[in-house]
């Protein structure tokens, strides 16, 4: 073996948990490698929102404290959690923040309510993003080396937005045409970057954070192989982990590593099999918003061989996303999140029996979890249908069905029309036409505009609580996520349960160590992100929850070999 295929430290991919463990080892003072199998990198994180939830963070914060964040999780989690690794989470998330600001990485607070803000311990300020980051400092060869942000994070799948732009525009905020025309002519005149591609230097949310971190990685001359991808760990007579084999472009090699192999190959969202195995309820592939080139769950079945045992792993971080019909297109430009859709005044979300299972508004990965519930109880979601009204439809997006302003009916392609999005001149007949029960989706429809009015949803709760209304439109009264259905024509889009990566994995312990069916750690093997089994068992806290701990456990995971080894820790 030659030196070169020789490292203390061999991580495996390039997302936020990879990018994280691979910085700190070499702050720590050992060799690294990091080896991504897709063609660029950043993974999924580069793709998202980039928003980090780090409990207690200190950053113009007051009164967030250890104890608080801890009732919180302790209201909102259910099922077994490990709390040990619960507690690493609490502890260390504010100490790698920390150190990610020591090493260059600008980062700042974002006002979001975490996702079940009546439990005890819950706040609005938990939430922190990285500011936008010219693509160009990673370097001409490389800027456009990065992935790509979500398209829905790009107006006009071109131009990027941060967080602020994509809310004003979501919600037409008021100024926000001028916010439009700001970053089409930045973009038109940015003419060095133009010559050079077609690419917006200008990186935002997840590409921000990944852009800055991944300048550090290349700052310290961390190497990068991209198109290597893990096939198997080797593991020497004791059952320590001792390397890597992987694959690339059709030839097979292994690569040593002395002191540990961090697995950050995110979940297993592309791989059908594993979902089939694992999910209660079948889940398709297609459906989830990740890059479809990447998770397929190769790191979870080369742990399990060598006797990695699991974890959460019945379900994804969900998502509500609808489809548009895109012949030849990759799932990044046909599916699309409809989050902060489902919840909007003048709609409501039925099953296909034509009545309502959740609080729309609610967060997420709570919608989905809904979804698979009613379908497990009535066989008729997962899709389910988002109805709504011509008010609704003026003003707000349905998954990749612009508002009137921009996609008035007219310039709907002709073959969206009842396969993506349908249309009648009552509710009646549109529930005719979707094959709802009528009698049941008019009562339905009759009983929330009952609900608007007194801006009270006695069945669910509907705009009752603070993250509700975040996302709903405070120019309706009383209640700003509901509004009467009551103006036609009346639409209905097709909600298939999404996901943003899968919730469980690898079992992994406090020190982000693989454990094995015993529980006992397996030497030399570590698994951060979605790699590896959510620390909050199946529960979504709050805006970041799942970046959060992937650099945070890509960051213990490093340190522990660090201490393991007799190296140096820096300085936190
Ligand atoms: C549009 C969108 C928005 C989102 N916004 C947010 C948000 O704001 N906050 C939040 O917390 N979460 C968000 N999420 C979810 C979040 O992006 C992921 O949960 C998170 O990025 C996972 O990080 P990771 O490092 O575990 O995996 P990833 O970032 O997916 O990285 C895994 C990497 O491993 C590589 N890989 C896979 N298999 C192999 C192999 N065999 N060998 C080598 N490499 C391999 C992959 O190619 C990939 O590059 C969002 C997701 C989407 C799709």
């Amino acid at each position: 073996m030659s030196e070169a295929q020789s490292y203390d430290v061999v991580v495996v991919g390039s997302g936020a948990a990879g990018a994280m463990a691979a910085l700190r080892s070499a702050d720590n003072g050992l060799s690294v490698l990091l080896i991504e199998k897709a063609h660029k990198f950043g993974g999924t994180s580069a793709t998202s929102g980039g928003v980090m939830w780090i409990p207690n963070h200190g950053l113009n914060q007051e009164g967030d404290s250890r104890e608080q964040v801890l009732d919180y999780l302790a209201a909102v989690t259910s099922g077994p959690v490990n709390p040990e690794r619960l507690h690493a989470y609490v502890d260390e998330a504010p100490k790698m923040l920390r150190y990610l600001k020591s090493t260059g990485v600008e980062v700042m607070a974002a006002a979001w309510p975490d996702y079940f803000p009546d439990k005890p311990g819950a706040r609005a300020d938990r939430s922190v993003i990285a500011p936008t980051f010219d693509g160009r400092r990673l370097g001409d060869d490389r800027y456009y080396l990065m992935r790509e942000q979500y398209n829905r994070f790009k107006l006009f799948h071109r131009y990027t937005m941060d967080l602020t732009e994509t809310f004003s525009l979501m919600m037409q905020h008021k100024g926000w045409r001028g916010t439009a025309a700001k970053m089409i002519t930045r973009y038109w005149t940015d003419f060095s970057t133009r010559r050079l591609s077609g690419r917006d230097r200008r990186f935002t949310q997840g590409a921000a954070l990944m852009g800055a971190v991944f300048k550090q990685v290349f700052d310290r001359g961390i190497e990068l192989r991209l198109e290597t991808g893990l096939e198997e760990l080797a593991v020497d007579a004791s059952g320590t982990v001792t390397g890597v084999t992987v694959s690339s472009h059709g030839r097979r090699y292994d690569i040593q590593a002395r002191h540990g192999v961090i697995l950050a190959a995110g979940g297993f969202e592309w791989n059908q099999q594993l979902r089939d195995r694992f999910y209660p309820v079948p889940g398709m592939t297609r459906h989830s918003s990740t890059p479809e080139d990447a998770n397929r769950g190769e790191a979870l079945i080369a742990a399990e061989k060598i006797g990695a045992s699991t974890e959460h792993t019945e379900e994804g971080w969900w998502i509500p996303t609808m489809t548009l019909p895109m012949p030849n297109a990759s799932n990044f430009h046909e599916i699309h999140q409809a989050a902060f859709d489902v919840g909007r005044p003048w709609s409501v979300c039925v099953n296909r029996n034509g009545v309502r299972f959740v609080d729309e508004a609610t967060g997420y990965d709570s919608f989905g979890q809904a979804m698979v519930r009613d379908h497990l109880a009535t066989g008729t979601n997962m899709p389910c249908w988002l109805i709504f009204d011509a008010k609704f439809r003026r003003k707000f997006s349905a998954g990749g069905l612009m508002p009137t302003v921009h996609t008035p009916d007219r310039k709907i392609p002709a073959d969206w029309w009842d396969h993506y999005v349908w249309r009648a001149d009552t509710v009646e007949a549109l529930a005719a036409k979707i094959n709802v029960p009528v009698a049941a989706l008019a009562r339905t429809v009759a009983n929330m505009n009952g609900y608007a009015k007194t801006g009270v949803d006695p069945e669910f709760g509907r705009g009752g609580n603070i993250y509700d209304r975040f996302f709903g439109d405070p120019t309706v009264t009383p209640n700003p996520n509901l509004g009467p259905i009551d103006t036609a024509p009346y639409y209905a889009v097709p909600i298939n349960n999404g996901d943003l990566g899968t919730k469980g994995g690898i079992r992994a312990d406090a020190r982000a160590r693989v454990l094995d069916g015993e529980g006992k750690p397996i030497p030399n093997l570590y698994a951060a992100g979605n790699c590896s089994g959510n620390p909050f068992g199946n529960v979504y806290p709050g805006a970041g929850g799942t970046i959060g701990p992937a650099m945070t456990f890509g960051y213990v995971a490093a340190n522990d070999i660090a201490e393991r080894t007799g190296n140096a820790r820096a300085a936190e």
